[in-house]
């Protein structure tokens, strides 16, 4: 078995022990003689399982009580309709516009109310984080929306945007567990998993409990009304019952890491030894200015189309998988996620070097 050092943005890599786990515990989950895919929802077993899940991820980002953890379905672009249908009280919304999924986001609660866009960085084709600190926040806005980590663009907010007040709404699906956040600094965080936790099909939303309502647009999907959810503990109907059981392993392994500090301190070094090989290339440079860089999406380009492609074939071939850039984007584009082990990173950095010298 050769497993690969894999790049992709995501679905991503997991941690290796997670998956030998998930494996071993395949046909007798706990001696109950099936596996968590062929189990109730409903029975003790999995009630274990995503309680633990649960309270693992709350002493993990030392989530405040106040706070609601949902685990649903639809990924983090079902989570684009369901924050306007309820949070839209006045039909405002304010967005800062940083990439794609900022814009899907934005262009999804179109459909529902009226929408301003309050910052944008598509100027410069989202290379950068505009200033937030003094923007012209909509009197009337039900909240203020952000992306906070560019998955395709490779930037990321150091410091949150100032919403004067309002509420603050931020998808974390590429940056969640790369280091600690401060929750209550937001009132609705989310985050689809397949970046940077487990399987796709599950979206984690941790929402201020008083957002929790039955004060809905009209018309509001039962599924996607987040009180439905809260008030069944994420188990209306059948959850994504694998998806889950992976995500907690993958929160007990971040645990066993020494959790959100550690992961950071070591996400900071992945980055650095990726980030100080660009800066002195002659052959390679990273898209995005440097103070806005993120951690774990990693943009460069050699800015030769054609050498750019052999790069990637090359790179493929020596056991990188997953290098090419976004097809938006072109280039290349490494994700380091929390599950990228450094030696996957400093052999990079070792090959890149190689192809530079091989192609002056
Ligand atoms: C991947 C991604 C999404 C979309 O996730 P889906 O689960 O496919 O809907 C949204 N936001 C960010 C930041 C992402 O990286």
């Amino acid at each position: 078995m050769a497993r690969v050092y894999n790049f992709s943005a995501g679905p991503a890599v997991l941690p290796e022990d997670v998956l030998k786990e998930a494996a071993a515990e395949m046909l007798d989950y706990k001696g109950c003689g099936m596996s968590v895919m062929e189990m109730s929802h409903r029975s003790p077993m999995f009630a274990q399982i995503i309680e633990e899940a649960e309270a693992d991820l709350r002493e993990l980002m030392n989530i405040p009580d106040n706070y609601k953890v949902l685990f649903l379905q639809g990924g983090a672009s079902q989570q684009f309709s369901a924050i306007p249908m309820n949070l839209m009280k006045n039909k405002v919304a304010d967005f800062i516009i940083t990439g794609q999924w900022a814009k899907k986001a934005y262009q999804e609660a179109s459909r529902y109310g009226k929408t301003n866009i309050i910052a944008s960085s598509e100027d410069k084709t989202f290379s950068y984080i505009p200033d937030c600190s003094d923007l012209e926040v909509s009197e009337d806005a039900d909240y203020v929306y952000i992306c906070e980590n560019n998955t395709i663009y490779g930037t990321k907010y150091k410091t949150l945007p100032n919403t004067k007040g309002k509420l603050l709404v931020a998808d974390l699906s590429s940056c969640i567990l790369s280091e600690p956040v401060n929750v209550s600094d937001y009132d609705v965080l989310y985050f689809g998993v397949q970046k940077n936790v487990g399987p796709a099909g599950v979206v984690v939303s941790i929402i201020r409990e008083d957002l929790i309502t039955d004060d809905v647009l009209e018309g509001t999907p039962t599924m996607l009304k987040w009180k439905t959810q809260a008030d069944a503990k994420s188990l209306y109907n059948t959850p994504p019952c694998y998806g889950i059981y992976i995500c907690g392993k993958v929160f007990k392994w971040l645990k066993a890491q020494g959790g959100l500090e550690a992961m950071k301190e070591k996400n900071e070094e992945k980055a650095k030894i990726l980030y100080d090989f660009l800066d002195q290339s002659e052959m390679f440079k990273g898209t995005v200015v440097k103070e806005d860089r993120s951690m774990m999406n990693v943009p460069f380009i050699t800015g030769n189309d054609d050498l750019d492609a052999k790069f990637v074939k090359e790179s493929k071939a020596a056991g990188f998988e997953n290098l090419k850039g976004h097809r938006t984007v072109g280039g290349m584009r490494a994700s380091i996620y929390n599950a990228m082990p450094k030696e996957g990173v400093v052999k990079l950095v070792e090959f890149m070097k190689k192809f530079e010298a091989d192609n002056k």
